[in-house]
């Protein structure tokens, strides 16, 4: 039997793979490249859903990791002293820019936010969340809750009271077609009226990706947090950032998301980067916040120190080799090439940074084309290039390379692109 076969022996019918019938194997990798179970060769061009950080087999990473292992010990309790998960912690506090900063580690970005919805829903004593729709927070009953993508969330039980705010949309919905400034006034508009709504002194805090990343690389103008957020604050509504697709210097500009809004989030909630493969995430925010929780809250895994020896290395080399600086230039080179191309199946390029989304749409409108993007998708792959698929309609191309992605790649990979795209193109015209 094929592993495949193996699998959908064995995993639930509804786990998600890549490439259906023909799904892909990855058994070695090195720098931005990965080798599947068949020896083909493939640039990444998605990081395995952005978790791929400083790229494959990196000497710093897998040192630390190493020697930690040497010492015999993978893990013993978080109940001890953990060296390096004190020094990730006070790293990780000093790059958050929240004053007085405490963090809590955890092993997923779901147990992140469901952590920083436990902290904000305590410290005010509410549990009504405003939440963004088309946004990703994970697959716990509370990051359900705010998962506003029907495709991603399996259950109405929540134990959060939800309140649904508009995403910042150009290209569907209210907000479409609106500029960046009447778009800023449209969101606070919605935000004034869905409180109105609600025992407004009551929620607990709104939760937002500053980019959404697995709705499809949808983010509204520079700004638009801390437009929110002077409305938040009328009511004391904390603001929790989902940084586990745009932290580390992700977006380019800045190294957090939140920095392109001038405000500074209560919580910040972290994962799939930071342990470059290995299962790290958490929350950091403000001390008052995060010290009112009234009983122990424990994570038997949660910054255990072969993660964190992997944290410190990672943060370590973001710093060091200035990969935010890289996610800007080769970033800008990658969304250059993207937004020269005529194609009538290109509806918008879109993203910042290394974190860039291609939306493909029936031509002459802009109605969703999921069709022309999956074909996209399988042609890239047969290219030699491995990318992601999003969005609320399926229609959205993700590129959300390692920070390492060299110039040459970023144009050996652009070029894979262009072909997927044309070939599509002119299949979608005979169609
Ligand atoms: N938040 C965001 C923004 C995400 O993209 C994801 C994962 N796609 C999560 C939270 C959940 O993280 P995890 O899969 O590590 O639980």
């Amino acid at each position: 039997m094929s592993l495949l076969d193996r699998h959908r022996a064995v995993m639930p019918g509804w786990m998600p793979l890549y490439y259906g019938d023909d799904a892909l194997e990855i058994v070695s990798g090195s720098g931005r490249r990965v080798t599947d179970a068949t020896g083909r060769s493939y640039l990444d061009f998605f990081g395995g859903v952005l978790t791929t950080m400083v790229g494959y087999d990196i000497a710093e990473i897998s040192d630390a990791v190493r020697a930690q292992l040497a010492t015999g010990v993978a893990h013993t309790s978080t109940l001890y002293l953990i060296r390096r998960q004190v020094e990730l912690a006070e790293k990780i506090a000093r790059v958050s820019g929240i004053p007085d900063a405490r963090v809590f580690f955890t092993n997923s970005g779901t147990e992140a936010n469901e952590s920083a919805l436990l902290f904000a829903t305590n410290a005010r004593r509410s549990n009504q969340i405003l939440a963004i729709k088309n946004g990703y927070h994970g697959r716990t009953f509370a990051t359900m809750a705010v998962t506003g993508h029907r495709g991603w969330s399996s259950s109405s039980l929540s134990p959060l009271t939800v309140h649904w705010l508009a995403s910042a949309d150009r290209l569907h919905g209210r907000m479409a077609g609106l500029s960046d400034s009447d778009l800023i006034d449209a969101a606070v508009d919605d935000l004034r009226e869905v409180l109105a709504t609600v025992t407004a002194g009551d929620v607990a805090g709104l939760i937002a990706e500053p980019i959404q990343g697995v709705g499809g690389i949808v983010h509204g103008p520079d700004g638009l947090l801390g437009a929110y957020r002077k409305v938040l604050a009328e009511h004391g509504i904390l603001l929790i950032a989902d940084e586990v697709q745009t932290g580390w210097g992700r977006t380019g500009e800045h190294f957090w998301g939140y920095q392109a809004h001038g405000v500074t989030p209560d919580l910040i909630t972290f994962a799939k980067g930071i342990g470059n493969g290995f299962a790290l995430g958490g929350v950091v925010g403000r001390a008052e916040i995060m010290n009112a929780v009234p009983a122990l809250s424990f994570s038997t895994f949660g910054g255990n120190p072969i993660s964190a020896a992997a944290g410190n290395a990672v943060l370590d080399y973001v710093l060091s080799h200035d990969l935010q600086g890289n996610a800007q230039r080769v970033g800008s080179l990658l969304l250059a090439g993207l937004r020269d191309l005529q194609y009538d199946i290109l509806g918008e390029v879109r993203g910042r940074g290394l974190m860039i989304g291609v939306e493909f749409v029936r031509p002459g409108t802009s109605e969703p084309d999921p069709a022309a993007t999956l074909r996209v998708f399988e042609l890239c792959r047969t290219g030699g290039l491995l990318v992601g698929k999003g969005g609320l309609y399926g229609n959205v191309l993700r590129i959300g390379p390692p920070l390492t992605l060299t110039e040459d790649e970023a144009r050996e990979g652009l070029a894979v692109l262009v072909d997927a795209i044309a070939t599509a193109d002119a299949e979608s015209r005979i169609a």
